[in-house]
């Protein structure tokens, strides 16, 4: 059962206790624009008891805020009494919830687009608040004045930007100067959430015309204070040079391209991202000018390759390159690639062919001599000079008659 079979079935059951049901926000939008809905959420004049009597498998997160999970088989499906938010005291929790009806329910609502209803057993759409044309006209416009909506939750400036990135609409000129006017106010929504919605812009093909409208409405500087003008135009450029599809910590890497590591770096700690995250945007930002030389021997290259986030690393190389408008460097980068690729399907860490026990067998005495032994061998194995174990004990030895290197 799909996400929206088990909307659906919630709707007919909800519609056959004799209450109304509908499909909202999003997944409405979304319908109409043909594109595949993220979930399908459920908006309902049934109370919370009612919803949690009816079906089996619920849970309460929010029961208090009028909405409850509904688990059909895999399925989580958001039902949400139809209310009316009022006063927003932190940003994000509205201060008091009071169930109405569906027009007010779209009222409280974000932008128009993701204002509308569609009644399923009816098959139609409930419009209270013009959606519908301001989506055939690709436009993100809140549901009424938008400092006002800013003001109850700050969060709906970012929230714009991403729905304009993904869906590839403009932000309604009012809607837009809000956004510019109360920018700096973004500071009052936690880095966790701020980092939820940059990554909806930033991992989007459309990511140049989100990071411009982020850097235009001055969402930028207030989310990195510091980042300024120059660094934001070169961000453009190399945003553009990536490839279509990148996800987030390459394009956050390359939004800081032309900033200092050390700023950009403190600079993420506000999104605060998981440790992967930021180890993957570090290890970009760390590395990028410093590799992927053309000269590198076999060995350095297996070895490079065998970083993880390899291939980021390459393209955000690669769109820095572009950016500096060097041909000769691009070229090189090029055969790099063409070089892995005759390496066909090797294994980058192999077992190394004697391990620090063998040598110690040979007569090499602990200590950071044998350490440097160990390398040189795997660096001949990765190199393909070393095949065997016999070969490389044979290697061994002559290293340390060379270097007078064996236990007294
Ligand atoms: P997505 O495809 O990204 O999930 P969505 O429109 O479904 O987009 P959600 O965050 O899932 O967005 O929220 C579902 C609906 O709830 C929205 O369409 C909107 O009507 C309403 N909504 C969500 N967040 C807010 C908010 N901060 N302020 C007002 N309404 C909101
Ligand atoms: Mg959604």
């Amino acid at each position: 059962m799909t996400n929206k079979q088990a909307a659906i079935k919630i709707v007919k059951r909800l519609s056959k206790e004799g209450f109304e049901a509908l499909l909202a926000g999003g997944c409405v939008r979304d319908m109409l624009l043909g594109r595949q809905a993220s979930d399908y959420d459920v908006a309902t004049s049934a109370k919370p008891d009612q919803i949690m009597s009816i079906f089996p498998r619920t849970l309460k997160v929010g029961a208090k805020f009028g909405v409850v999970i509904v688990l059909m088989e895999a399925n989580q499906v958001e039902v949400a009494t139809f209310r009316s938010e009022s006063a927003y005291s932190d940003g994000r929790h509205p201060g008091s919830v009071t169930f109405t009806d569906a027009a007010s329910d779209a009222g409280r609502r974000d932008f128009t687009i993701n204002g509308m209803f569609y009644d399923l057993p009816q098959q139609k759409l409930i419009d209270y608040v013009n959606g519908h044309a301001d989506l055939e006209n690709k436009i993100v416009r809140t549901i009424g004045k938008p400092g006002e909506r800013f003001e109850e939750d700050y969060l709906r400036m970012l929230r714009a930007v991403r729905f304009s990135t993904q869906l590839n609409f403009t932000i309604e000129p009012s809607t837009f100067s809000a956004i510019c006017e109360n920018a700096e106010k973004i500071t009052q929504i936690s880095g966790e959430r701020i980092a939820i919605e940059l990554e909806g812009i930033l991992a989007n093909p459309n990511r140049t015309n989100g990071a411009e409208l982020l850097i235009r409405t001055e969402l930028a500087g207030a989310i990195f204070p510091g980042f300024n003008k120059n660094q934001a135009k070169l961000a453009l450029v190399i945003l553009k040079n990536l490839p279509k599809k990148t996800d987030f910590p390459l394009a956050l890497a390359g939004f800081f391209a032309g900033c200092e590591t050390k700023f950009a770096l403190e600079k993420i700690t506000i999104l605060k991202l998981s440790r992967n995250q930021t180890k993957h945007i570090k290890f970009l930002l760390v590395n990028r000018g410093k590799w992927l030389d053309e000269d590198m021997s076999l060995a350095q290259l297996k070895i490079t390759l065998a970083e993880p986030y390899f291939w980021d690393l390459y393209e955000f190389e690669k769109a820095i390159r572009k950016t500096a408008g060097c041909r000769k460097d691009i070229a090189a980068l090029r055969r790099i690639r063409k070089r892995i690729k005759s390496l066909g399907d090797i294994e980058l860490k192999p077992k190394p062919l004697l391990n620090g026990n063998d040598l110690i067998k040979l007569g090499t005495a602990p200590g950071p001599k044998l350490g440097q032994l160990a390398q040189e061998i795997y660096i001949a194995q990765l190199e393909g000079t070393l095949q065997t174990p016999k070969q490389a004990r044979h290697w061994a030895e002559l290293w340390l008659h060379k270097h007078h290197f064996t236990e007294q």
